[in-house]
């Protein structure tokens, strides 16, 4: 009997990208890479389809009586290098297909930085503004209960993304050990440092994004002492970036958050600018400075800029006007495709998200590390171990980047990529 000649299963349409959305986008980057890969490239599709994706339906109590059901959902791309581990997202935007690619991102973000673990996300969509206090609880405490059977310290490992923070972190952590019957504090990171928390991670990817932010300035001869810095974000991310910077001597000439644009030629006064923003809920109104239009942001002359707001920021509309020598990408996919070719053309140095903002998931591994032993180390322990890393995995990837003459994004994917698909070839299939 003839036998016929199987081939791999068409992608199904589930795991198609939607127009040029965050998967799509990623998909792009992977084949980017594929010539880079060797004999690994025939690993490649492990790289393009997630090894698990759950769907969960999330019904609550509300407050007024009704019943409501949320979908939540948990997507492990790829677990070769060690456990899942990915944030978990509240948003009313929340997509299967967002999480698929977010969940990839961060394989890629993990094994760049080479700590051991694998790619993973979860989100449910729903808006927790429109949400009381006692609901955003149930809506986490029954979704923790549904993906409770693919997470766990061992096998993923969720973290706060956006609108999810250490309470929902302390929430997530107590549904699992409840179930489990015992407590596990390396479940989620993140947590409240009374939870088992790691000192530095609240500053970590700020002071990720320094670090690299300084690596990258020397080797293109740029004195971070005498740059201008402008930051599009003052949270998390940017007001830790911004404060490292001006602290290291450099004027950080304007920021921008959703209240509105600020700038100053001599340099914003940082500290003065976060109490400002802490007080008014925003950076708009602070003196002394001149206000900029939001889209005047993007002419501001500057050396260094860094993105740390919202994806898809940097666009063909506005990368040819952008007066920056580099830019270090805190937020998550702030800049698209198009505007990366265009800013590689204008020579504007990139540097991108899966390592400049990777000192988060570094403290995250700290934090896990510290749960299992139950010995925890101080601040300047983290901060010592977090610039280590970050110094390593950043001159690893400019090697890459001049050895191939690439950008440091498709550098960053060879690095990541490799090191995913030579654990995968090395675990081999099963059975
Ligand atoms: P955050 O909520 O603390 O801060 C977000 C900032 O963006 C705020 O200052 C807000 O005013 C500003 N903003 C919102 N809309 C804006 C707009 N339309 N224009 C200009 N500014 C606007 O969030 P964060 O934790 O600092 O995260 C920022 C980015 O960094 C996100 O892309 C996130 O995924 C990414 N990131 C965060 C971490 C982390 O550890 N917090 C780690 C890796 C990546």
């Amino acid at each position: 009997m003839s036998r016929q000649v199987l081939t791999t299963a068409p992608i199904p349409s589930y795991l198609q990208p939607e127009g040029l959305g965050p998967w799509g986008i990623y998909l792009q980057q992977v084949d980017r890479v594929l010539p880079y890969l060797g004999e690994l490239a025939r690993w490649a599709d492990t790289l393009r389809r997630p090894k698990r994706a759950l769907i969960v339906d999330v019904p609550i109590h509300m407050d007024d009586g009704r019943i409501v059901h949320f979908e939540g959902y948990r997507v492990q791309h790829n677990t070769s290098r060690g456990p899942g581990k990915g944030g978990v997202r509240f948003h009313q935007d929340v997509t299967l297909s967002e999480v698929m690619a977010l969940a990839a991102w961060m394989s890629i973000k993990n094994a760049a930085v080479n700590v051991p673990f694998g790619g993973a996300k979860g989100g449910v969509r729903v808006d927790p503004k429109q949400l009381s206090l006692g609901e955003l609880e149930r809506v986490t405490r029954r979704y923790t209960s549904e993906i409770g059977i693919i997470i766990g310290p061992h096998k993923d490992i969720p973290a706060p993304d956006v609108n999810t923070n250490e309470q929902v972190m302390a929430w997530m952590m107590d549904t699992y050990s409840m179930n489990e019957g015992a407590t596990a504090t390396g479940v989620v990171t993140g947590k409240p440092l009374d939870l088992g928390g790691s000192l530095g991670r609240r500053e970590a990817t700020g002071r990720g994004v320094f670090t690299v932010g300084q690596a990258a300035a020397q080797r293109i001869g740029l004195d971070v002492a005498q740059s201008r810095v402008a930051v599009q974000g003052f949270g998390n991310v940017g007001g830790v970036s911004a404060r490292l910077f001006a602290q290291a001597g450099a004027r950080v000439v304007a920021v921008q958050d959703h209240s509105g644009t600020v700038y100053r030629e001599a340099g914003l006064d940082i500290p003065a600018l976060q109490a400002h923003a802490a007080r008014h809920g925003g950076v708009a109104g602070f003196a002394p400075a001149e206000a900029l239009t939001v889209d005047q942001f993007w002419d501001v002359e500057c050396d260094i800029l860094i993105p740390a707001a919202l994806e898809a920021q940097i666009t063909e509309a506005n990368a040819g006007r952008i007066r920056a020598r580099m830019i270090l990408e805190g937020a998550n996919g702030p800049t698209t495709p198009l505007a990366d070719d265009i800013l590689h053309e204008r020579n504007v140095l990139v540097v991108p998200d899966v390592i400049a903002n990777a000192g988060g998931v570094t403290v995250s591994y700290f934090e896990w590390v510290q749960d299992f032993s139950s010995y925890f180390w101080s601040e300047d322990e983290i901060n010592a171990r977090l610039v280590r890393i970050m110094q390593e995995a950043f001159a690893a990837i400019w090697q890459v980047a001049q050895d191939h003459k690439v950008s440091l994004r498709t550098a960053t994917y060879i690095v990541a990529c490799q090191r995913i698909l030579h654990a995968r070839a090395l675990r081999g299939l099963y059975p």
